[in-house]
Parts: C-alpha cells; sequence; structure tokens
C-alpha cells in the first residue's frame, strides 16, 4: 500500500467500533480526506490524544482500496490544548471545523483553506474566550467569512451588486450576489451600515484583528450574510445557524473522543 506524509487538521473524528476512530481530516496536500486511525480509542493510545478534532498533526496515511486511508504514525505540530481548557472555545473551535467540514471539497487541496484554518485553531486556542455565544464569536466569523473567499463565494460588497450604484447598500441578497442599493433592495434582507463595514473588515484584515473589525453589534448581521450565501451556493446551512437558540454544543461534529 502506498504511504504518504502531509500536514493535515483533524476536522472530525467519529467513534468506529470498539477502539477505532474514523477522521475526517483536511490535510495540507490533499484537501479533505478521510482516514481510519485503528485503537485510537484505546486508554493508552499514542494515536488517540494527538488526533482529536482541532489539533494540527503530521501524518502518515497509507492509501487503500477505497476511500478510507489508514493512519499509520502521527507526530504533533499544533495540539492548541487551550481549546480544552474553556468550553467556549471548544464551541468556538466546533463551530470552524463543521464550516470548514461543510464548505471544503474531498480532495481538493486548498493551502490558504489550510492556512487559515490552522491560524484559527490556535488563536481561539490563546485568546480569552469572547464574551457572547461562541458562534457570534468575532473570530468564528471571520473564519466564515475567509472562507466564503478562499472558497470562492464571496458576495460582492462594495457597490449594488443589481445595477453597480454605490453606497449607501441597505439590503443583502445571496442570490442576486450580494449587497443592494435602496432601489433594488425589493424584499431582500437587511444589511445594516454596521454588518457591512464588519464584512469588508473581516475580509480585508487579518484574522487576529477580526475582534476589532467586528463589534458586537455587527455579529449577527454577518452571520445572516455568510448562512444566506450558503445555503444559495453550497444548500448547506450550518448547525450553529440553523438552530441558534440551543443550547446543544457541536458535539456530533467536534466529538472529543473521551
Ligand atoms: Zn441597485
Amino acid at each position: 500500500m502506498a504511504t504518504y506524509e502531509t500536514d493535515a487538521i483533524v476536522l472530525r473524528a467519529i467513534r468506529y467500533s470498539e477502539a477505532d476512530s474514523v477522521l475526517t481530516l483536511y490535510t495540507r496536500d490533499r484537501g479533505r480526506a478521510s482516514a481510519i486511525a485503528k485503537g485510537a480509542r484505546r486508554p493508552r493510545s499514542r494515536l488517540g490524544g494527538r488526533l482529536q478534532p482541532g489539533t494540527c498533526s503530521r501524518v502518515t496515511l497509507a492509501e487503500g482500496r477505497g476511500e478510507l486511508a489508514t493512519v499509520r504514525g502521527v507526530s504533533s505540530l499544533q495540539p492548541n490544548a487551550g481549546l480544552w481548557t474553556e468550553s467556549g472555545r471548544l464551541r468556538a473551535a466546533g463551530h470552524v471545523l463543521e464550516a470548514a467540514l461543510r464548505t471544503l471539497p474531498d480532495g481538493d487541496p486548498n493551502e490558504p483553506a489550510y492556512h487559515l484554518l490552522g491560524n484559527a485553531l490556535g488563536l481561539i486556542a490563546r485568546e480569552p474566550p469572547s464574551e457572547g455565544p461562541p458562534r457570534l464569536d468575532p473570530l468564528v466569523l471571520g473564519v466564515h467569512v475567509k472562507l466564503l473567499v478562499v472558497a470562492g463565494l464571496l458576495p460582492v460588497l462594495g457597490s449594488c451588486a443589481h445595477c453597480g450604484a454605490g453606497p449607501p447598500l441597505p439590503a443583502f441578497s445571496a442570490a442576486a450576489g450580494g449587497a443592494l442599493c435602496g432601489e433594488c433592495a425589493g424584499g431582500a434582507d437587511p444589511l445594516t451600515l454596521a454588518a457591512h463595514a464588519a464584512l469588508a473588515g473581516l475580509i480585508g484584515r487579518p484574522l487576529g484583528e477580526a475582534r476589532e473589525v467586528c463589534p458586537p453589534h455587527a455579529a449577527a448581521g454577518v452571520e445572516r450574510v455568510v448562512g444566506l450565501v450558503l445555503r444559495e451556493h453550497l444548500g448547506v446551512i450550518l448547525r450553529s445557524a440553523a438552530a441558534p437558540a440551543s443550547p446543544r454544543g457541536p458535539s456530533e461534529t467536534f466529538d472529543s473522543g473521551h
């Protein structure tokens, strides 16, 4: 069986049989890939602890007959241990991993996406958790907006997507391709000035500045725009956006395996 080494971020770990985990990885060299980690759920496994969702590792993968590779070796690159010290951070990371799972296609290498995820998870693990709900953490929203950029789904925001007029642009329609002027707004969703400015900042500024460019009163509007774009182009509704009132954590997506 052919083996290869690559840097990988664990997006998801699903329990498989008594002792194994099936992982969804985002690899630097091959994009999204699935792999089985045999024995990873045994208490003394050397694999298990290094393959939690949200960690970055150098992995050796053996290609199988089907789509599922087998993990042969792993060395930790960025354990992001801070994710497990605070539940808000863990939930924020879960929202990042869910968006990556649902927007990045299988087997399509995208180095900017890999670096974006690694950077985001590192920041979430290091920084103090945000005050509000983790799904509205500017770091989470920043990753969601930047994933739209790397996935080629960025809407038009600088001028009216329908007629080209300049600001003010008080509405947004994913079907029309972006922000809309008052004349073209029709029944489109409202877009506040604050959300518009925050979107521009999250796109244009480094992720580390997300909290400066996306104040709390802009967050829900940014989340709404991201949700509209994902639904229009990918048919995806993120769990966080679909059920904002639910206290349920991202347990299914972000199975810690404990
Ligand atoms: Zn217009």
